[in-house]
């Protein structure tokens, strides 16, 4: 059951509803996991690299890194 779900049920009991939203409305994050999507792939969660405004997934990086001028090191 979802917070949407949950909030319909007890939408006219004023007082639970207050209690409810108070400790269970989904907080804004900046960061959150789902925000990041790789722009190349569609790839979200782990190994997208936001950092300096890529938004790209690791695999994606790997291919492009070249053509951004990322030297490869190793
Ligand atoms: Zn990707």
């Amino acid at each position: 059951m979802g917070y949407e779900d949950v909030l319909e049920q007890i939408d006219h009991k004023e007082g639970k509803r207050k209690k409810f939203e108070k400790h269970n409305t989904p907080k804004d994050r900046d960061n959150a996991k789902s925000d990041k999507e790789c722009r190349r792939c569609g790839r979200t969660g782990r190994g997208v690299i936001s950092k300096y405004g890529l938004n790209y997934c690791r695999q994606c990086f790997r291919e492009i890194a070249e053509k951004l001028g990322f030297e490869q090191l190793s």
